[in-house]
């Protein structure tokens, strides 16, 4: 229990709340925290006393926690996005007064931001919705921060986020005041977009080095390394280079092959996509990229197609009666009866996607190992039951 008021509350103990409250701590901002789920009060508290005796406040109920935090107060909000936000919403408004603040972390839709801030400013609150990105080690080191939505309440906070922001040097902290209205998450939506798109080719990148180029995974690990040392650095060449040194800590060899080919998201990637063609905009790499997750998704059925369809067939049945019967088609067959590994119908956007439907093993491991490594967002293995979570950065 905190003897004086503490500078700032957060609500939603899971990968982000967690380690965005060390953060705040960890800059000398002392947090009360809270989650419906209690143990993980006690767990955050925990893991602040071993992380040198950070000014972390864990409260088991709402009250208490509320009235722990200095005036106005501000309370980031880090549940899951959709009900568990209005839920968490009630919950706390239920003690907070006029000119408080509460700020949305979450990947949440746009609109429903706004639709929470008309509703709050009833009882005379501010609202932000904050795009919060750079998963579980951004959170605890340094994210990057797109606040939108009431300018007051950015300027209530603004002095914390300066300071938990990742710091660039010669660009500043990776925050700045978005917009209006739910403009937040709207920039966080899209970013999320393009990180679909670039997992997804530096998936496919891998897919042709692996398959085609018959590449080990020592080897792929070479070529990443090499590629983030030159014109490709960046944070996902970076950890793509280190999931393949990654060795399987329940059997033998590399445990990017024991990922399943499975990938999970949780719809900002889709929301992209529905606001590109709300709007007209073309986005084909994105779209692409979705398209690609919904396939890898469908495993049993990928499973099936690539026992019935065998290579250079589709090109034989639509020698006649189709549309595009071709006599090229013809030079297509000859070419996969010469070799039956040919891979250059991949480069075809229709056939690309019946030929990844028909790929019982897709490069969607790579992509949730990614999605593992900075989300903590789980993943399937190919060789046992459930669900598992690898602190990928601590031993690559
Ligand atoms: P999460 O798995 O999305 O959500 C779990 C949290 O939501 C827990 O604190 C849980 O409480 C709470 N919750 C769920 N239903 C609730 C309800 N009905 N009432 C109150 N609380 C409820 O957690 P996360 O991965 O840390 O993500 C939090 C937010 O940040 C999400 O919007 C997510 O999309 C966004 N985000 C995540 C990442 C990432 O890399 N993981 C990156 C950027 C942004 P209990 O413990 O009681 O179940």
């Amino acid at each position: 229990m905190a003897v004086q008021p503490t500078r700032i509350g957060l609500a939603g103990l899971a990968v982000m709340g967690q380690n965005l409250a060390l953060n705040i701590a960890s800059k000398g901002f002392p947090i009360s925290v809270y989650n419906r789920t209690t143990s993980k009060v006690d767990e955050t508290v925990e893991r602040a006393k071993k992380e040198g005796n950070l000014p972390v406040y864990g409260f088991h109920d709402p009250e208490s926690f509320v009235n722990s935090i200095q005036k106005p107060r501000v309370i980031i909000m880090l549940v899951k996005a959709g009900a568990p936000v209005d839920q968490t919403i009630k919950t706390l408004s239920a003690y907070l007064e006029k000119g408080d603040c509460i700020v949305d972390g979450g990947n949440e839709w746009y609109e429903n931001t706004e639709r929470r801030e008309k509703a709050v400013s009833e009882n005379g609150f501010l609202y932000l919705g904050m795009g919060v990105s750079g998963g579980e080690e951004g959170a605890r080191n340094g994210p990057s921060l797109m606040p939108g939505g009431s300018f007051d309440a950015y300027k209530n906070i603004e002095d914390i986020l300066l300071k938990v922001a990742a710091q660039v040097r010669d660009s500043g902290p990776c925050v700045t005041y978005i917009g209006k209205g739910g403009s937040g998450n709207f920039v966080k939506m899209v970013h999320n977009g393009i990180e679909y798109g670039d997992m997804q080719l530096i998936a496919e990148a891998y897919d042709v080095l692996k398959s085609v180029g018959k590449l080990s995974n020592e080897e792929l690990h070479g070529v990443f390394t090499e590629w983030n040392k030159g014109e490709l650095e960046s944070f996902l060449v970076e950890i793509t280079a280190d999931i393949f040194a990654i060795k399987d800590d329940k059997g033998d060899g590399h445990l990017v092959d024991k990922v399943l080919d499975k990938t999970g998201m949780k719809g900002t990637g889709k929301w992209t996509v529905q606001q590109a063609a709300e709007l007209s905009v073309p986005s084909p790499t994105i779209e692409s990229s979705l398209d690609a997750r919904f396939l890898s998704g469908l495993k049993d059925e990928r499973v099936q197609a690539a026992k019935v369809f065998k290579e250079g067939e589709l090109a034989r049945i639509w020698k006649g009666g189709c549309i595009i019967r071709a006599i090229f088609l013809d030079r297509i067959k000859q070419a996969y009866d010469r070799n039956a590994e040919l891979a250059n119908l991949l480069v075809d956007p229709d056939l690309a996607y019946f030929d990844s439907y028909r790929r019982e093993r897709l490069p969607a491991n790579l992509v949730q190992a990614q999605r593992d490594y900075f989300g903590a967002h789980t993943y399937e293995r190919t060789d046992v039951e459930g669900s598992f979570h690898t602190e990928w950065f601590k031993i690559a």
